[in-house]
This record gives C-alpha cells, structure tokens and sequence, in this order.
C-alpha cells in the first residue's frame, strides 16, 4: 500500500496553495488528488478578482478596513479575529502570486490595478481582466508541479476518509480512468474539494463537479458542518442557463434596469446602489419580478443589465468574457444590447467546521479543511465578491505550514483488512445494485426542491417540506442501478456517487435552515424578516449519526465590532 505524509484532496486554488507551502519541507511526502485535472477545477472559472488593501488605487484603504467592510458584509456572522487574520495577511499572498507569474492588471504607472467590488469601502479587488481565477489556477498548478516531493492523483475520486474516531489513518480513492480502488495510508488530510452549490442543480454559477463530495464524507463520518444554511445567490446569472456575468460588471459601472428602464437600486440601497452586497441585490431583483416590474414572469422573468454606456474599449479590455458569455449563451452582445440577468445559486459561506484558523483544523485529529468546502468562518452570512479566492490563498498557504508540521511530529496508523478494502466493496456493491429508480429524474427534482423550497426566500413551510422530501430522495437513491458497468470512464458510477452527496448536503441544509428562525445574509426567511441577534448570532453546527442529524450551536468570536444594523 502506497503511503504519505499529506493528502490533500482537491486541485483547486485551495488545495494547490496548500500544497505549496506543505511542500517546502523536502522531507514531507505529499499526494494531491482531484477528480478532474487540476487546471479544469472551479477556481479557473472565477472571473472578477481577489481582495487584499493594497491600497493602490486609494491608499487610505488598510487591512482593518477591508476587515470591517468583510465583517458588516457577513452581517455579523463571521468570526472577527479569524477576519482580521485573513485582511492583514491578504497583501503578502498577493506579492507572492505576481512574484510567481500571475499577470494582474496594471495601473500606467505600473504597479497591480485595483476595481470596486461589492460591500467595498474602496477599490480594492485586485484582477487579471475578467479571468482572474483562470490566471491564479494556472500559476498555482506550474509551481506545485515544480516540487519533486508531490504526487498527482489526477481524475481520481474520493470515496471516504479512514481514521479510528479520534485520528485519521487513510483515503480509499477511485480511478475514473480504469476503476481501480486504492487506499493510502497517511497521518493528515487536507479536504479542498470546493463547494457544493451545485445542490441548486437547475440553476447554478457552479461547475456540475460542485457536489460537495468532501463536505458530505465529513458529514457521514461525523465530523460537524456549520452555518450551511447560508447559501449565497449571485445576482447577475445569464437569465435562461444561470451562467455568471462577474460581480466586475457593476465593479466597472454597470447598471441594473427593471422593465421601465429604472435604476431600481436606488429604492434597496440608495448609497451603494449596484454595489450593495449580494444577498440585498438578489433580493431586491426577485422584489421587482414579483411586484411586475421585471420582463415576463414566473420562471423565465429577469431583469438586464446595462452595460452599454462603459463603451466597446472598456467593455473589451475589462470584461472579454462577460461579452462573450452574453454573445454564446444569451444571444445579445453587452456593447449594444441589455444583458437579460437574474439571480442563481453561486457559494456556499458554510462547511466543514474549522476549528483553528491558523492552522484549519476540524475537530477530527489529522483533518483539515481549506477553501470552499472549509467554514472557518471569515464570511459569516453572506460573502462579499473578491473575498473567496483570497480565503484560499491565505488559509491554503497557513493549513500547508500546520499540517506539514503536524505530519513531521506524528506517525502512521495501522490500517486493518477490512479498512484497506472497505472502499472496494463500496464501489462492488454500487455496481451490483439494483433497482428502478431514475438518476437524472431524482437529480431533476433535487433540483426543483432546492430552488423552489430552500432558495432565495424561505419559510417554515417550505423548508418543513424541502426536509421531508429530501429525507425521501435519499432511500430512493438507494435504488439507482449503476447502469453502466465497465471501468474505464464510468461517469454513470461517479454520478451517482455525487447525487447522494449532494442530496445528503441538500437535506442537512434544509434542517438548519428550518433552525435558523431569523433572517440574516443569504439566509431569508419571508416568516421571520428581522435579524435576531438575540437568539440568533451563533454559528449552527449539524452533525450525522446513523443518518440522523442533530444541531447545536456555537458563539460568534466578536472582537472589535459589536453588531449594528447593515445599511448600504
Ligand atoms: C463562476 C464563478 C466565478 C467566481 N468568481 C470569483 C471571483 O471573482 N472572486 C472570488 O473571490 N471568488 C469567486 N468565485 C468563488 C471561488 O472561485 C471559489 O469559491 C473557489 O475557487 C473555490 O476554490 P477551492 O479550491 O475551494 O475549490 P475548487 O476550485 O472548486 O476545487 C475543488 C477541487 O476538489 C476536487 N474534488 C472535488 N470532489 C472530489 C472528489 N470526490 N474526489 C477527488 N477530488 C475532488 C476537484 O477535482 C477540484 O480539484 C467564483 C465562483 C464561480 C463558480
């Protein structure tokens, strides 16, 4: 059996960064695991930029600024110190990046360029045009592949983490490309498998891998999940795919119209208009659709963004992929035309429960978690643009220093028989299955539920039902056949594995939303309108055992800011 020092699992920003830095040790054996290959990771679609107070643009900008904008953008929520932790590291990570290739757009006099992003107080997302993500991805992945100490496990799936209930031991992982099982035995993993809003299957920013896999093997093996409830809707999704147009396109100056070609931010928020967070903005759209004030109705609504006025130069230099994305999946080109957006699914702010930022460690011994999959928590309720990709940097860079010094001073556990092949027979017993369930019909009305029940605006009811019939999806999972039986490239076997995560996840989230008995960041709930600072400012934490789950909560870390009410 193959043995290492770290996995990490995820070839992300995150789980690259991590790598990194845990590989500066020579002596620490590192294997990185994705299933897709690295460069084909969510990060690489990201488009609008990363935040750190470089100050470049305006330079009274400072980390405790970019601290407090973060903060009041969380509603509250965030943990303040982990905040600060991330705000006052954010510059260096960014130095690091340009030093290792990142081509940021520049300022004319040469130094990295910095755009208003969301919740901002200043210009403070740093960028390379509109594929930002695209750029770090690639740059991450050129300097990992130069460190003799890492070894790719590429298109390989993760099927479970193996560890005695206080440390962990192992991961049996599965090759897409020939359907071999194989374990390996390790003293530490790193989860960097990314987010999961790909739960809201039928509209989502998300890449159809965003299923959530290493949040839900956390969840089965008890490990907690907090503040999952906040899910994060992104206000400009193309409006017939749900395809991102970057929150860049308001940074640079766009506008938003209803059909009467009003600037209707100004009755939301009329100080930040566009510029408000994201969870105001999605909802104030949703608000003109229903008071019939959006084009058409029902489903197929939407409302446009108004580009035209930046003009051709800037809308080619800035946002080449925003125009290309309206031209391909919208038919209209953002030069000429009003782009027809409404909102979608986009981020999740919860996850797997961090417990020390520094380190980003989970309650199990020898677990951590960065990224998106991570909750640390530095987002609170609702995450401000530019502040996710900057999470990665920072806490994939400190996590590869923790874990690498963890793994130095521990040693491996011994695996049994049964542990060794306990991923085989999993996947045996899938391929045998039977059953006249239907994957793509379950996934479909996983889907509807999601949106219909447990999106944008929520209630008592809704959520009840959402619980309850999520709670069903999953014993009819149990009877999707794997129709496909060969080895090579069974993407048959590998979705349904990804559904019962994400139905899993789905589920769990429906149960702290019904919880949750306030409304606060992305989290709305249409019964209970007002944030509840009183009953409510806690970090939700769910656990599962024996598929049943249970909820308890923990404080706000607050430090410097007591909480106030969020105007924009
Ligand atoms: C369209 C879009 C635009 C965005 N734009 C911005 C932006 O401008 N600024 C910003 O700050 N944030 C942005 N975000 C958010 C940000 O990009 C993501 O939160 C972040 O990139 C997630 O990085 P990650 O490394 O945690 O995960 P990912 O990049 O999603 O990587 C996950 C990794 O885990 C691996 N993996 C998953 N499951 C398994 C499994 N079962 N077995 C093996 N491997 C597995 C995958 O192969 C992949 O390598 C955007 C997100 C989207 C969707």
């Amino acid at each position: 059996m193959r043995a290492y020092d770290v996995v990490i699992v995820g070839a992300g920003g995150a789980g690259l960064r991590t790598a990194i830095e845990c590989a500066r040790d020579e002596d620490i054996k590192i294997a990185v695991v994705s299933k897709v290959y690295p460069t084909r990771s969510h990060t690489g679609a990201a488009q609008g930029g990363v935040n750190a107070a470089l100050g470049n643009v305006i330079k009274d900008d400072s980390p405790e600024t970019h601290a407090y904008d973060t903060i009041k953008g969380s509603d509250f929520l965030a943990d303040q110190d982990a905040v600060f932790f991330m705000c006052e590291n954010a510059p260096e990570v960014i130095y690091e990046l340009d030093r290792w290739g990142v081509p940021f757009s520049r300022l004319p006099d040469g130094r990295i360029a910095q755009r208003p992003f969301g919740g901002a107080s200043f210009p403070r997302t740093v960028f390379s045009a509109d594929r930002t993500g695209h750029v770090i991805l690639h740059t991450l992945f050129e300097q990992a592949l130069s460190k003799d100490n890492i070894d790719f496990y590429n298109e390989f799936f993760l099927i479970d983490i193996l560890h005695n209930g206080q440390r962990v031991k192992g991961v049996s992982i599965y090759d897409i490309k020939n359907g071999e099982v194989i374990t390996l035995r390790t003293k530490a993993v790193v989860l960097a498998t990314g987010g999961f809003a790909r739960i809201y299957w039928q509209r989502s920013t998300n890449a159809v891998g965003n299923t959530g896999d290493g949040v839900a093997v956390a969840l089965r093996n008890g490990v907690p999940l907090k503040d999952i409830e906040f899910i994060q809707f992104h206000p400009t999704g193309l409006a017939k795919t749900g395809i991102l147009l970057s929150e860049a396109c308001r940074g640079e100056g766009g506008y938003l119209l209803n059909k009467f070609g009003e600037r209707f931010m100004s009755r939301y928020a009329p100080e930040k208009m566009e510029l408000a967070p994201r969870d105001m903005v999605s909802r104030a759209i949703e608000y003109e659709i229903r008071e019939g004030r959006g084009v058409g109705e029902g489903t197929s609504a939407y409302v446009y963004l108004d580009l035209r006025h930046l003009g051709e130069e800037k809308i080619k230099e800035r946002l080449p992929q925003v125009r290309q994305l309206a031209i391909d999946f919208e038919g209209v080109d953002p030069i000429t035309d009003l782009v027809p957006i409404r909102p979608t699914a986009h981020y999740c702010m919860g996850g797997i429960h961090v417990e020390n930022y520094i380190t980003s460690s989970t309650p199990l011994e020898g677990l951590y978690a960065v990224g998106e999959c991570a909750c640390v928590s530095v987002h609170g309720a609702n995450r401000l643009g530019g502040n996710s990709l900057i999470e990665l940097l920072v806490f994939g860079k400190f996590c590869g220093i923790a874990v690498r010094e963890y793994a130095k001073y521990s040693q491996h556990l011994p695996l049994t028989k049964a542990e060794e092949n306990a991923g085989k027979e999993y996947i045996e017993k899938l391929i045998r299955r039977e059953g006249s369930e239907k994957l793509a019909q379950i996934r479909k009305r996983m889907g509807e539920i999601t949106w219909e029940k447990m999106g944008i605006f929520r209630d008592e009811k809704s959520l009840a039902s959402a619980y309850e019939e999520l709670s069903e999806l999953l014993e009819r999972w149990e009877k999707i056949p794997v129709v496909d039986k060969s080895k090579v490239f069974n993407t048959n076997l590998i979705e349904v594995m990804e559904l019962r995560n994400m139905i899993e996840i789905a589920r769990a989230v429906a149960f702290c939303a019904l919880h949750r008995r306030e409304s606060r960041g992305g989290h709305y709930r249409e019964d209970y309108p007002e944030r509840d600072d009183e009953n409510f400012l806690k970090h939700t934490l769910v656990r599962q055992e024996n598929g049943k789950l249970t909820i308890e909560y923990i404080p706000v870390r607050i430090t410097k800011y007591q909480p106030a009410e969020r105007k924009y």
